[in-house]
């Protein structure tokens, strides 16, 4: 009865796989006419400095409106594009209107803003990773300083070698170099002996279980590493005013989240920004 239950079984995970298998290849398929169309958007999201109290900073993230499936998480398409190697062009896409959008600002005479765009493993281990994002910062006209690339150690543990070369290289030119969700992995302390690196971005978890004395604990000690090694460290996912204080307590230099602003389709970033009392 066992075997039979389990083959049963069996078959029942087959179908729920390939039907899981199927839809992915659907949503690739939607998502390779959405690059085409133009259906996807860069939104951008303030780092505020727990000093200056101002934003120092914006992150660059995908947002997908898709006329016929409606809004689709980054979580979602994002793994898709990474398998099917469509994050290469969406990738590209999300850099050059990062980089046009922090100029843009930087032209309009106001303070000059960093930007900063997550990096998938499949587009740094392109050949002309480098030499692409330092032709996309010249035309348009963005400093390199005001850009930084992010990285998460997942992006690392592919090709480590060839991707910190990569990123060596950008670093040379002014470019400013991320590890994002940091604490989440497995060889964060080898990645951050070996890494070159500018900021150090404390994973979301740390922040949200902030009540539990062992993730204060933990997070104290990140933060502290980080200045060690001569890093900026960020806070993300701050939604409350305890998570403020927490971050704040535990030394972070800047603090990214809700708190301040979710996500903002760059027509509201202005508007954020005179709010602010930035501008
Ligand atoms: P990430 O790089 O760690 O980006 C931060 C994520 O946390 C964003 O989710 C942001 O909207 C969300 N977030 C910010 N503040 C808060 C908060 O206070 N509370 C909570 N619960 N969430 C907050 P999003 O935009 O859904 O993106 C998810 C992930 O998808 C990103 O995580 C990044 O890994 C990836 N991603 C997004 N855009 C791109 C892209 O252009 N290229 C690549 N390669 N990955 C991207
Ligand atoms: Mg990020
Ligand atoms: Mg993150
Ligand atoms: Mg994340």
């Amino acid at each position: 009865k066992a075997k039979r239950e389990g083959k049963r079984s069996f078959r029942f995970y087959d179908a729920a796989l390939q039907e899981e298998v199927v839809k992915s290849r659907e949503l690739e398929n939607h998502l390779r006419d959405a690059l085409e169309a133009g259906e996807l958007e860069v939104f951008f999201q303030p780092q505020v400095g727990v000093s200056s109290g101002r934003v120092e900073a914006l992150e660059a993230l995908a947002r997908w409106h898709s006329p016929t499936l409606g809004q689709i998480s980054p979580g979602r398409f994002i793994p898709v594009a990474e398998r099917s190697g469509l994050i290469v062009p969406l990738g590209a896409l999300v850099l050059r209107e990062a980089c046009r959008f922090a100029a843009g600002l930087e032209a309009q005479g106001l303070p000059s803003l960093r930007v900063a765009v997550n990096v998938s493993a499949r587009q740094l281990l392109q050949e002309d990773f480098a030499e692409t994002t330092l032709r996309v910062l010249e035309e348009t006209g963005l400093a390199p300083s005001l850009l930084e690339v992010e990285i998460t150690e997942t992006t690392l543990m592919e090709s480590f070698d060839r991707v910190s070369e990569t990123l060596r290289h950008l670093r040379e030119k002014g470019v400013r170099v991320a590890l994002d969700d940091f604490g989440m992995g497995y060889s964060s302390l080898t990645y951050l002996r070996r890494l070159p690196l500018d900021t150090l971005k404390i994973d979301r978890s740390f922040i949200v279980d902030s009540r539990r004395e062992g993730n204060r604990v933990i997070t104290r000690a990140m933060v502290r590493l980080g200045h060690d090694l001569g890093l900026e460290v960020v806070a993300e996912g701050v939604e409350t005013e305890e998570h403020r204080a927490f971050a704040d307590e535990a030394e972070c230099d800047v603090i990214q989240g809700y708190w301040y602003s979710r996500p903002l389709p760059p027509e509201e970033v202005r508007a954020f920004l005179s709010r602010q009392g930035d501008l």
